[in-house]
């Protein structure tokens, strides 16, 4: 098998007629980057991964098709998801909480799930409107 000359095969793949995911997918192929494979090989890695999939795929059912969200209406969401995050924090952690029961570890791991979810959805988000080139359009 002939060897492929990265640096010209990543200037076509640029110039092509494929889509930027497409683009994205090449370019990290001929990278080597392990494009399914976790950054590191702690099982809790793993595990949290799968957490934020299954989450991901939750929001999916229970939203329905959110591709016609604004930039500002994920961040909102996003907002949301972390102020939860934060007070699941809070409430675990001070001893005067006002309302325990919105704390504890298993709240704890809920909400960082669900930002972190939420921080993927947005990234789909932007990879969908991102144009070829130039700057990207979005009607915020
Ligand atoms: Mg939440």
């Amino acid at each position: 098998m002939r060897p492929i000359d990265a640096d010209f095969a990543k200037e076509r793949i640029k110039k092509s007629d494929l889509t930027s995911r497409e683009k994205i997918a090449l370019l990290l192929i001929l990278e080597d980057v392990p494009i399914l494979a976790p950054p590191c090989n702690d099982p809790l890695t793993h595990h949290a991964l799968d957490m934020v999939r299954g989450e991901r795929e939750r929001q999916c059912t229970l939203w329905g098709d959110q591709s016609g969200n604004s930039l500002f209406e994920w961040v909102s969401i996003l907002g949301e998801e972390y102020g939860e995050l934060c007070e699941a924090v809070n409430e675990t952690s001070f001893s005067n909480a006002a309302h325990p029961d919105r704390g504890g570890f298993e709240a704890i791991i809920k909400e960082a799930v669900q930002v972190a979810a939420v921080a993927v959805a947005i990234i789909e988000a932007v990879h969908r409107r991102r144009p070829e080139e130039g700057t990207p359009s979005w009607n915020c």
